[in-house]
């Protein structure tokens, strides 16, 4: 097509408060703009990027050409392509949000909306750091808070973090401003750590060959790509079954046929290990993506997504957000470990499940959609039956070391205590771990909580420490140099271990619960010379944290691995020979709708970390209460028979997904205020819900009735299964709130 030598006007989608506006703008005559654009501008003379929606020969006829400004670049050519727009856009109806709000998700951080002032042209933004200055001239006096901050940040590596954690952790700007205008902090131009492909030598290394797939795994295999468009598959194996080999047997065939795929994972800490093996089978096909990349790595990433053609498809490997990336052509996406609920977004909006964002753009490409797991969700079991494009169901029931499923063996604390035993480790679990050295074996054992001690409760009057912030009690948190420290866990608030009780005065007090610090503390003191590691959020920070710790492990720097539950997923250790479970009753009790599906899949998982080598594995689950049907489904091994069972609970109850949920969450900084607004809200919606057939529950406040010093209310929206939600658009949802109070719609909540 001819250029067109007269100015052209541009329809540009802008950020105006909250939502996305569109204004007319004037191209520059030396840049030629296309819709899906992306252009650097001004808006009341702030920076933003835009996205253009629409070119235009003639101005708009109620404008003056002259008042037009024009647009300043371009910041990214064809970022949004229709189709990949469409799509959006039937997420943002599932989420009941703005197409704007979730194209901002979507695209990488800083590239659509306001931008902050001295970022300029296509240089790619870095996060401002914000660096502790100690004793800076004249030391002027902190405030208690400023002195929260002070102390964290000095726990920091370089006693320095980016400014958008430090807000994350419930510091606000201002209080930033201030500590900044004393002279305490100052501003760092370093680059955060990462986002760089950093593995080396994949290029020149030759890849490695597939394997030869068992029978079952040829048919698995052979089912996925015997898939013309779009089918979706439930691929149900335990763990060590050979899942991750007919993943990359599938990704292989796609690439071959020019088509992209994209694996997900939906923990960051399982991404080392999948990355290595595709990069030994892919080389430099493939493409990573997730949260702990840099902007400038994710935003490399996306800009190859765009640019990829049918002589370079991608593996793209990532974690939830990875799911928007832009691959043309896409041939066939894998969850794997679907049943995880690190796939929702639980906040901010839009509230999506990567799972369902999944089935539309596979729909969409025609490509086949593999969810797989050794516990799949009852959601996805369903899906199998469904009458109307039903998910096939592929299995494959063994291990491929031939290894047999690790006998359950459960211990009933009751009768420990009855017999005079009260430590947090049993008789039979101490002899078992004792002998671990002398086999040469290793052990993982799972501590459903991290820190020292859950919490600290005074002995004289039963007070619980709690966050002065949020309505939770304090985790006991032992440094480095042995002295403790209290934490919050919902907002990164410490404090020093209280040495006086702050209601009646009394200097004792009593732990309760064990985390993984004070386990590790009982074992070294009862077995001396057994070599331990902790792997949990603390241990394994910072990026390949995990890979890293894993690798000490693997390489027998220990005998027993101590951790959460990030312990029970994907990893593959051969000496692992024993998983242990020390108070599994913590699990059980969650006052949670997919209590025991979360539970039973957990323990499960678990206890496919035994016996994944040559010797055979067992597993040991501490426990209160022997009989509780999620323990006697472990025993028993048999997960379907779990599903049936809790099927039929469901289905009688109406309960999800036999009828569909919605929360409406409410947080504001003054509880009477957002109890009074979310009392007006459930009034105002009341007659629609119940005129559409649903039901609302509430106001009630959420479990944690407050976080980082904001209350939070919720309403509860309950009705047939498939329904669409009976509410009216979030704008109008959102102009009767109070100022201060935030709302946020949640359809098909996970925790319910
Ligand atoms: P899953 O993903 O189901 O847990 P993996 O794919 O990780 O299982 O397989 C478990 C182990 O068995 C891995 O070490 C993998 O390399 C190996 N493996 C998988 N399939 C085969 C096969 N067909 N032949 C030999 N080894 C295999
Ligand atoms: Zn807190
Ligand atoms: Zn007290």
């Amino acid at each position: 097509m001819e250029k067109s030598l007269s100015p052209l006007w541009l329809q540009v989608w802008v950020e105006a408060g909250r939502e996305g506006r569109i204004f007319t703008y004037r191209a520059p005559a030396d840049l030629e703009l296309a819709a899906g654009d992306l252009v650097t501008l001004r808006l009341r003379g702030r920076p933003q990027i835009g996205l253009v929606v629409e070119t235009l020969a003639e101005p708009p006829a109620d404008l003056d050409p002259a008042v037009i400004q024009p647009v300043e670049g371009l910041h990214q050519a064809a970022a949004v392509d229709p189709r990949w727009q469409a799509l959006l856009q039937e997420v943002a109806r599932h989420c009941h949000t703005s197409l704007f709000r979730t194209l901002k998700t979507a695209l990488p951080p800083g590239w659509l909306g306001q931008r902050s002032g001295r970022s300029q042209g296509q240089r790619p933004r870095h996060q401002l750091w914000l660096e502790l200055v100690e004793n800076p001239p004249g030391s002027p006096p902190l405030t208690s808070r400023q002195q929260q901050l002070h102390e964290r940040l000095r726990t920091c590596p370089g006693s320095a973090a980016p400014q958008g954690t430090i807000t994350a952790w419930g510091f606000s700007r201002s209080l930033l401003q201030a500590m900044a205008a004393k002279g305490w902090l100052r501003s760092s131009q370093r680059l955060p750590a990462g986002g760089h492909g950093g593995h080396g030598g994949s290029s020149t290394a030759a890849l490695e060959p597939p394997r030869a797939l068992n029978p079952e795994q040829q048919q698995a295999l052979g089912g996925i790509l015997s898939a013309s468009g779009h089918q979706e598959f439930l691929l149900w194996g335990v763990t060590g079954a050979g899942k991750t080999e007919v993943y990359l047997q599938a990704a292989a065939a796609c690439l071959a046929s020019g088509r992209s795929a994209l694996l997900l994972t939906p923990e960051i800490g399982l991404i080392p290990q999948l990355l290595d093996r595709c990069r030994a089978r892919f080389g430099e096909r493939i493409l990573e993506f997730h949260s702990g990349l840099s902007e400038r790595a994710r935003i490399a990433a996306w800009r190859r997504c765009l640019q990829a053609d049918s002589d370079t498809a991608l593996i793209a490997v990532g974690t939830r957000s990875a799911v928007f990336l832009p691959l043309a052509r896409l041939g066939l996406v894998v969850l794997d470990e679907e049943h995880d609920s690190s796939y929702k977004q639980d906040s901010p909006m839009p509230c999506y499940h990567a799972r369902e964002v999944a089935r539309l753009r596979c729909r969409d490409a025609g490509a086949a959609l593999v969810l797989g797991s050794a516990t799949p969700s009852l959601e996805t079991w369903l899906a199998c039956r469904r009458l109307d494009q039903p998910a096939r169901l592929l299995r494959l029931s063994r291990r491929i070391s031939g290894q047999e499923a690790a006998p359950v063996r459960v211990v009933d604390l009751r009768q420990e205590l009855a017999e005079g035993h009260r430590r947090l480790i049993s008789r039979p679990l101490m002899e078992r771990i004792e002998r671990l050295q002398e086999r040469g074996e290793q052990a993982v054992v799972l501590v459903p909580r991290r820190g020292y001690s859950s919490f600290l409760s005074c002995r004289s009057c039963g007070e619980v420490v709690e966050c002065p912030h949020c309505d939770v009690a304090l985790t006991v948190h032992r440094l480095r140099d042995g002295s403790q420290t209290l934490r919050c866990h919902w907002c990164g608030h410490r404090q020093a271990l209280t040495s006086r009780c702050g209601s009646c005065g009394s200097t004792a007090f009593k732990p309760f619960g064990a985390g993984t610090q004070r386990v590790m503390e009982q074992l070294e003191q009862e077995l001396s010379g057994l070599r331990l590691l902790r792997f949990d959020r603390d241990s394994t920070r910072g990026r390949d944290g995990h890979r890293r710790l894993l690798a000490r492990f693997e390489a027998g720097e220990a005998d027993v691995l101590v951790g959460t539950q990030m312990l029970a997923k994907g990893m593959d250790l051969p000496r692992v020979t024993l998983a242990a479970v020390l108070a599994a009753d913590g699990l059980l009790h969650r006052p949670d709708l997919r209590a025991s599906e979360h539970c039973l899949q957990l323990l499960l998982q678990l206890a496919g970390r035994a016996g994944r080598g040559e010797r055979p594995g067992e597993v040991i689950v501490q426990t209160y209460l022997p009989d509780h049907p999620v323990i006697q489904h472990l025993i028993d091994g048999r997960y379907d028979a779990f599903l049936e069972a809790e099927l039929q609970l469901r289905r009688q109850a109406g309960l999800v997904p036999f009828s569909r949920a919605c929360l409406l969450r409410l947080a504001g900084p003054s509880g009477a205020a957002t109890a009074t607004a979310t009392a007006a809200l459930a009034e105002q919606l009341r007659p629609r819900v119940e005129q559409a057939g649903w039901q609302l529950i509430g106001p009630a406040p959420a479990v944690v009735a407050r976080v980082a010093g904001r209350y939070r209310w919720q309403l509860l929206l309950h009705g047939p299964a498939g329904a669409d939600l009976p509410l009216p658009p979030e704008a109008e949802l959102r102009a009767g709130l109070s100022r201060g109070v935030s709302l946020s719609i949640d359809p098909d909540p996970i925790e319910l």
